[in-house]
């Protein structure tokens, strides 16, 4: 019997600083997301300057991996100024396209930077194959769809396109329409569309009964308060579909997206590790694929919402919504990046990013899903003495580890606040 060929999706990971950027391409992604100090719609992420942006080009095209920058902010009058120069100086940097949704910085960036691939940002809601052939006869290379296209969308719009299909395949979603939403504008004077997003949807509202709330705005009605009945969030879940990774290299989505610039290195690299794993087991042996649960426990470490499939399978009802619910704790920490590893003593040199303590459990992993538990013996410090105790920031310390490690591996260690909330939640249960 002869193998089926199947078009071997790129992996494409949110990268916010250059730090994360090569945790991204050492966990395996396929190309990397970043923004540079103008045009992106995340101001508070780390995000590149030219010099960074050329550190990051070098290394991930050593390495095969594409890098691709966000410049995706809606322009108000006099927002596009120096736009033509930044996109100029990126493509000579090396940079391979850029997110964009505007068209007064897509004419710029034709204009003033030939050769320098576009790609639809899902901030212009394309949603059908009319609209991405549009952007193509536009001179866009790709269309990154909006989310609330489902996956029978998805596989209509990929044969009736010739244009590439980028899809969010993981993270989090908004509750509003994708790149419509002036919520945070309204509520915090912070314009989302231009990278000032408060998350103003996941804040707590309260909930009022409205016939009593009209009587009080009655001509005469008296001062006394109305009952707030609920407090309410309305937050999002989080999009994920790692238990859908055959329909989706099936329906042959060319990109698939993780959300997130300013996520964790703990959060990037488990992501990345995980599609990683799923994407290649798939295409190894499409008959024969498994969902493995290790890889559901793994993306469970690093998620603080529950996860769900947005809309790939129809409407979301309200079980998509979080309501009331207060964000989970993530059940892991991020503990330490192993730096350098001696194999014939088999200490591994780490540097810290939380508290340590001698008798700790951790749980070390690397690229490939490599991952082992163990509990943390004596430490050394950069002096030589040793130490029960790394505290302070990004302490260097030498330790012990009971599997061969190697640099950029991540230590982690259980939360101990999820891990009372948890079981305070399970005592509220049993009453
Ligand atoms: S307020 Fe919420 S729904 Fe609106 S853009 Fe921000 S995250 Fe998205």
């Amino acid at each position: 019997m002869t193998k089926r060929k199947l078009k071997s999706p790129e992996l494409l990971a949110p990268a916010g600083t250059l730090e994360k950027l090569k945790i991204a391409v050492h966990y395996g992604a396929d190309a990397v997301y970043i923004a540079g100090e103008a045009y992106g719609l995340r101001s508070q992420a780390g995000n590149f300057n030219y010099e960074e942006m050329a550190e990051a080009v070098e290394f991930a095209h050593a390495r095969g991996v594409k890098v691709y920058v966000a410049s995706n902010m809606v322009t108000h009058h006099g927002n596009e100024r120096g736009a033509g120069d930044f996109f100029r100086i990126i493509r000579d940097i090396g940079i391979d396209a850029v997110i964009i949704s505007d068209p007064a910085l897509m004419q710029i960036c034709a204009t003033d930077a030939p050769g320098l691939e576009m790609h639809l940002s899902t901030q212009q809601s394309a949603v059908n194959y009319e609209t991405l052939n549009f952007w193509e006869d536009a001179g866009l290379t790709r269309c990154v769809l909006g989310r609330e296209v489902s996956m029978e969308e998805i596989a209509e719009i990929q044969e009736k396109t010739n244009v590439e299909i980028e899809a969010f395949i993981h993270g989090a979603m908004c509750i509003s329409y994708s790149g419509r939403c002036t919520l945070s504008n309204h509520m915090s004077n912070r314009d989302a569309n231009r990278g000032g997003c408060s998350q103003s949807c996941r804040w707590k509202y309260g909930l009022y009964d409205m016939p009593a709330l009209g009587e009080r705005y009655k001509v005469g009605a008296g001062e006394e308060d109305t009952d707030i009945t609920e407090e309410f969030s309305m937050s999002a879940t989080d999009l994920s579909m790692i238990k859908h990774i055959p329909d989706i290299v099936e329906n042959g989505i060319d990109s698939l997206k993780i959300e997130g610039r300013m996520k964790s290195i703990h959060y990037v690299s488990t992501v990345v590790n995980v599609y990683r794993r799923a994407i290649d087991s798939y295409l190894e042996d499409p008959e024969n694929y498994e969902l493995d649960s290790a890889w559901i426990d793994e993306l469970w470490k690093a998620t603080s919402r529950e996860l769900n499939t947005g809309f790939f399978y129809g409407q979301p009802d309200e079980s998509f919504q979080l309501f009331g619910e207060r964000r989970r704790k993530q059940a892991y920490k991020f503990a330490g990046e192993v730096l350098a590893y001696d194999q014939e003593t088999g200490i591994a040199t780490v540097q810290q990013r939380n508290v340590l303590n001698t008798g700790d459990s951790i749980e070390i992993y690397g690229p490939g899903m490599r991952v082992f538990t163990q509990e943390l013996g004596v430490m050394v410090n950069e002096k030589d003495e040793e130490i029960e105790r790394a505290h302070q920031a990004m302490q260097i310390v030498r330790m012990k580890v009971d599997q061969p490690v190697r640099p950029h591996d991540i230590l982690r260690k259980a939360n101990v606040k999820k891990v009372r909330q948890d079981k305070k939640k399970e005592l509220q249960q049993q009453g």
